[in-house]
């Protein structure tokens, strides 16, 4: 399994640093989207993951298709659910653009084990990124969304969302038989 280091982590605490261009599309960098998607499939519950979370100091972050099919399956009737989804992978991101309207979202993290608080998030959130095959996207997006670019960029400066959260509390995950 893949470590996912913990609140305590140094790593966790320090400014990520940009993956220089002619960098991006190198083995050591494939390798190490490779661990974070890797990461996220071993963990149940994991929609997205930025690298200081796989011990990197670099500012990338990836999104799930895993958070996608969450979006889907409450959008969509099952029967129409058929979409494939990919992991999308976000190097070197800029938060362009968040809504002034706010809402308060339930949220955890893979590296705060097993904490869970309401965090004020813009309801819209627009990154400006270059992919894994080095290619500038940008992407736009709501709920779910938007709240994963505001927490994984906050990953990417230091900050845990159990910096801004209220209502903390541990929820244990359920024994499995
Ligand atoms: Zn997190």
């Amino acid at each position: 399994m893949v470590k996912i280091v913990q609140k305590e982590a140094p790593v966790l605490r320090g400014k990520a640093q940009e993956v220089p261009v002619a960098e991006i599309q190198s083995s050591k960098i494939k390798k190490i989207i490779g661990r974070m998607k890797k990461a996220l499939e071993e963990q149940e519950d994991g929609v997205a993951i930025a690298a200081p979370q796989v011990g990197e100091n670099l500012r990338i972050f990836v999104i799930s298709k895993r958070a996608f099919e969450i979006i889907d399956a409450e959008t969509a009737p099952p029967a129409k659910s058929e979409k494939k989804y990919q992991d999308m992978v976000f190097i070197n991101p800029k938060l362009l653009k968040t809504s002034k309207e706010k809402m308060e979202m339930e949220e955890g993290c893979l590296s705060v084990r097993y904490l869970y608080g309401k965090v004020k998030r813009a309801k819209k959130a627009t990154v400006s990124a270059v992919d894994e095959n080095g290619e500038r996207i940008l992407v736009g997006g709501s709920g779910l969304i938007a709240q994963i670019f505001q927490h994984e960029m906050d990953h990417l400066e230091g900050v845990l969302f159990t910096d801004k959260a209220h209502d903390l509390e541990e929820i244990l995950p359920a024994k499995k038989i």
